[in-house]
Order: structure tokens, then sequence, then C-alpha cells
């Protein structure tokens, strides 16, 4: 198998002012046409430190793509670097002027002199056309390795990305690796591996890899193979394996977010939705409205951060947010049923807790969270005892509030 790393250039990356999404986004991409990605790195602009860091990386892969640096200015000076150190020419390449000329037409500015140093591109090299910006791309070939060079702007790298990068390494590798994605919710990360550690360590094609990220799990289960039809055979029975497992905390095996699963699961079954949001503001609702088609089954939602409008807008009892508090298993049942009366839905679901970070008390502490869900067939509620930020509490709060209406 063909191995590849990402070096992407660029001091503002050093700094932290920006992130590195292209490396992300090109290592999300190369396994698909069969390219394992085995390093990521970042250097400056800096033809010294950047000499050193391709003379490493070509010493260790086979192909390395750099991104970053290919604009006009004199800071972008990784053609140049990468050029003198492979030994190749510099060389004007008249179709890029051409283009290039046509782009600052097509603007309406005027191009500078220092846009025609974008033209030259190394000897030999295969050129990539940039249709969003002005700097090409290129790939060189040397001594069986490979260094491709992209612009470092997103909106330009990833087009280039797709229409060059990856038909070239699709035409090299005989393999393809095809990933699938299980989300999992309501187990632990440790709880989830007991369950299948036998799976994860006995099996080699595919394999089978767990990450944890803010109170959910997903599994990548991955095939090596040279056709996607037998990337199917191979993972299908994994998948059903691992699902007769883990039951329904498996709530997608095509890579759904919940509040996807979730969306179009109540429009597949028509059952309609009401939402009373306190401690997650309006967050619930967000993330459904993301879903195209959720306004046949979602009704409204209800921001009532205070006890006012919990009183006038759910009919809560005075006397129960008196006695028991905003934050209570009585004052979030009291909140669905609420919600549900008025907006004549199927469902009705609740949300009240202490997102922190002040607030807390000992008998209540932050991260205390009720959920409740409220039809005809009664109410049920949930208590919830999480922890971290405000903005995690909140974020779990979702999660678990999406998890209730899909079992
Ligand atoms: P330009 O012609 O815009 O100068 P360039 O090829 O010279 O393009 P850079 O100057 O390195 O690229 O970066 C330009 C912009 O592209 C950065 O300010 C940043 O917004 C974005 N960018 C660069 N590298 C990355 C990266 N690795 N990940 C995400 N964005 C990046
Ligand atoms: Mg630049």
């Amino acid at each position: 198998i063909m191995n590849a790393e990402v070096l992407a250039v660029g001091t503002e990356l050093l700094m932290g002012q920006i992130a590195n999404t292209n490396a992300q986004y090109i290592s999300k991409r190369l396994p698909d046409v069969g390219v394992g990605v085995y390093y990521h790195s970042v250097v400056g602009d800096n033809p010294k430190r950047l000499k050193e860091s391709l003379t490493l990386a070509l010493k260790r892969s086979d192909a390395v793509i750099m991104t970053g640096g290919l604009g006009p200015t004199q800071d972008d000076l990784t053609k140049e670097t990468v050029s003198e150190l492979l030994d190749k020419r510099l060389v004007l390449h008249e179709e890029s002027l051409k283009k290039i000329e046509n782009f600052f037409k097509g603007v309406h500015r005027t191009m500078t002199d220092n846009n025609v140093k974008q033209a030259y591109l190394p000897e030999g090299c295969i050129v990539m056309k940039n249709n969003n910006g002005t700097a090409p791309g290129c790939i060189i070939e040397k001594d069986g390795k490979t260094v491709i060079m992209l612009p470092g702007p997103p909106s330009e790298m990833r087009p280039m990305f797709e229409e060059n990068v990856i038909p070239y390494f699709e035409a090299k590798s005989s393999y393809k690796l095809v990933s699938r994605f299980i989300r999992v919710f309501g187990i632990g990360e440790s709880a989830m591996e007991t369950e299948i550690l036998d799976l994860i360590q006995g099996q080699a094609n595919p394999t089978i890899a767990p990450y944890a990220k803010e109170g959910e799990v997903t599994l990548r289960v991955t095939a090596k193979c040279v056709r996607d039809e037998d990337a199917q055979q191979l993972l299908d029975p994994v998948i059903e394996e691992i699902k007769k497992r883990l039951g329904n905390t498996v709530y997608s095996t095509e890579d759904k977010n919940m509040h996807q699963a979730v969306g179009e699961l109540l429009i597949s079954r028509g059952i309609s939705l009401a939402l009373a949001e306190s401690c997650t503001g309006g967050l619930i609702a967000s993330r459904l409205t993301e879903i195209p088609g959720i306004s046949r089954v979602f009704n409204r939602g209800i921001v009532c951060y205070s006890n006012q409008s919990k009183i006038e807008n759910l009919g809560v009892n005075i006397k129960t947010l008196e006695k028991h508090g905003a934050v209570s298993r009585e004052t979030a049942v009291e909140m669905a049923q609420g919600i549900l009366k008025t907006s004549k839905t199927d469902l009705g679901l609740s949300v009240t807790g202490i997102a922190g970070p002040e607030g807390g008390t000992a008998e209540k502490p932050v991260g205390l969270v009720y959920v409740a869900l409220a039809h005809s067939g009664g109410v049920e509620c949930k208590e919830f005892r999480l922890w971290g930020s405000r903005e995690r509490i909140r974020n779990v709060t979702v999660l678990n509030a999406l998890d209730i209406i899909r079992r």
C-alpha cells in the first residue's frame, strides 16, 4: 500500500491563527484511493526549515502532499524552495499565464508583475489548473517519489485535489480503503470496547477502531479491497455483528449525526414533536431544523428560560417551581405536558438543567439535567449527572434528549 504524508506550509498555521483543515481534508480522502497517511507536519514560511521538513518527509513516505505558499507574494516560497531541493528549473507555463491573465480580466482587476511568478512551474511536472484562484498546483515525480503542491486556501485546494490528486492516486494504487462509521450513544467507550474487544483484536480486514467525542462514540470499520463490491462483502457481516452486540445503542451505521438520525426517524414515521427548552436555549430546535423536510413533523420549540415563561407559556404550576425548583423532575414533567397540550403534537419534550459554571449546590450540582418526554400514553422523565464545561453540558444534553426520542 502506498503511503503519503501531508506537509502544510504557513506561519499562521504554526502560530495557531488558523487550523490545519487542509491536512484533515486530505487525510480523510486519501484512504478512499488506497493511500495510507502516516504523518502530518506543519512548517512556517522559511526556506531552510521547509527544505529540512521535505527532506525528512521524502525519506519516509512515497508521496508528500504540500499545501500553502503558492501565492504571488514574497513570503510564498514553496515552489521555489521545492524546485531548488529537487533540482528542477522553474519554467514559464504559457497556459497558466493565460489563465492568470484571464482571471484578472474576469474580476476587473489589473494583474501585477508578481502574479507572473505563479505561472512558473518546475520542469516536467503535471500542472493542476486552479479554477478558483490564480496559483496553479503541480505534481512532480522524482526518483520514485511524488511531491504535490497545492494552494493554501481550502476553496482552491479542495477542488484541485478532487480533480487531480484523487485520480492520480487512483491510477497508481491497486487497493482501496473503504470505511463505514457506526455511531453509538448511551454506552461509554470502555464498556463498548469490552463488548467487541475480540472483534477489534481478531480482525485484520476489515479493521475496527473506536474513537470517542463529546459523549458519543464512533466506530470506524475499514476494509482494504480492490473493488467496492468486495468492500461491502467484507464490511456487512462485521457491521451486523457489532449491531447485534451493541443493540440499540447503535443509532446510525451511515455516519449520521444524532439529530439527523432522530429527525429522519420522526419524518419517516410521521411523528410530530414540540420542544420546551430551558438550559439548551433552543439548541435542540436548531439542530433539528438543519434537516430538510423536518417541517412536516417539527411543530415548535419554546425557549422557556425564566420561571415566568415556564408558568405563562407552559402552564407549569407556580407551587411546583416553589417547592421543587426549576431544575427538578417535577418541573420537567410539567413542562413536557404543557408543551404537548398547547401544541397538540404526538410528542412533547422538555429539558431543564444547570449548565454551570455557576449556580450549582451540593444538592443540585452543575450538570444536573432533567429531560421529560410526554405523549398521549403518559410522561417519562430521566435524570442526568453530566460533567464538563457549560458548552459540553449543553451539547451532551442535546444528545441525551434526542436519544430519548429515538428509543
Ligand atoms: P494565496 O495565494 O492566498 O497567498 P497560498 O497558496 O500562498 O495562497 P497561503 O498564503 O499559505 O497559501 O495561505 C493562504 C490562506 O489559505 C491562509 O490565510 C488560510 O486562510 C488558508 N490556508 C492556508 N493553509 C491552510 C491549511 N493548511 N488549512 C486551512 N487553511 C489554510
Ligand atoms: Mg500566500
